[in-house]
């Protein structure tokens, strides 16, 4: 597995392609307490890209601009989360998004485990390691095991957006995960606005 480490911005000669898989590493859970530190990005040949964000300025206009790309789909795993703290951070609005864990709610309706764990277990047959999910991605210097965890949560999405996409088409479903992802921006926004725990659409 190729990793490669960027301080503040993407390389300048980075390209997307037509698709990115894509992760962040927070401070925490809190997008309005704990800041971004980490953006992680595969084009999905099987490396990945480190972004390690300026918390002070969070000027990386390539990563932006690749944000922003309506031409590059986005995909996820809980683009919720995701979606808000980029948008707190680096005041983006991200669009053309595909969330693996949605995808994997419409189709696994068989399980109730919809982690990345699971689903490259299941879908992959790969075991991952998440030991290093709660550790200090604030460090300046992040340590071979913290690089490598960042690496491996992008580097099988693309994979299991084919899985999951062959599932929805199976199942019917390939529209309604489309109005999904699309809603994901109003979701996120709705977490940033004090909505993160009342359901709007809830009947009490
Ligand atoms: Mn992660």
């Amino acid at each position: 597995m190729l990793i490669k480490l960027h301080r503040g911005d993407l390389p300048a000669d980075f390209t997307p392609g037509s698709s990115i898989a894509i992760d962040t590493e927070t401070l925490g859970l809190k997008p309005a307490r704990d800041k971004l530190c980490l953006v992680q990005i595969s084009v999905g040949d099987g490396s990945a890209h480190l972004v390690q964000v300026d918390r002070t300025t969070y000027d990386a206009p390539r990563l932006k601009a690749v944000l922003v790309d309506p031409g590059v789909t986005k995909i996820f795993h809980y683009a919720r989360f995701d979606v808000a703290v980029l948008k707190q951070y680096l005041g983006v609005d991200v669009g053309s998004i595909y969330c693996t864990k949605i995808a994997s709610r419409l189709v696994r309706t068989y399980t109730d485990r919809h982690g990345l764990k699971d689903l490259v277990k299941e879908l992959l047959g790969i075991e991952l390691d998440k030991q290093q999910q709660s550790s200090d991605w604030g460090a300046h210097m992040l340590s071979e095991q913290q690089k490598k965890y960042a690496a491996t949560d992008v580097i099988y999405l693309h994979e299991l957006k084919s899985r999951l996409d062959q599932m929805l088409e199976r199942e019917g479903r390939s529209a309604l995960a489309k109005s999904c992802f699309e809603f994901l921006p109003t979701r996120a926004a709705l977490d940033l606005s004090g909505w993160a725990e009342e359901d709007v659409f809830a009947h009490a």
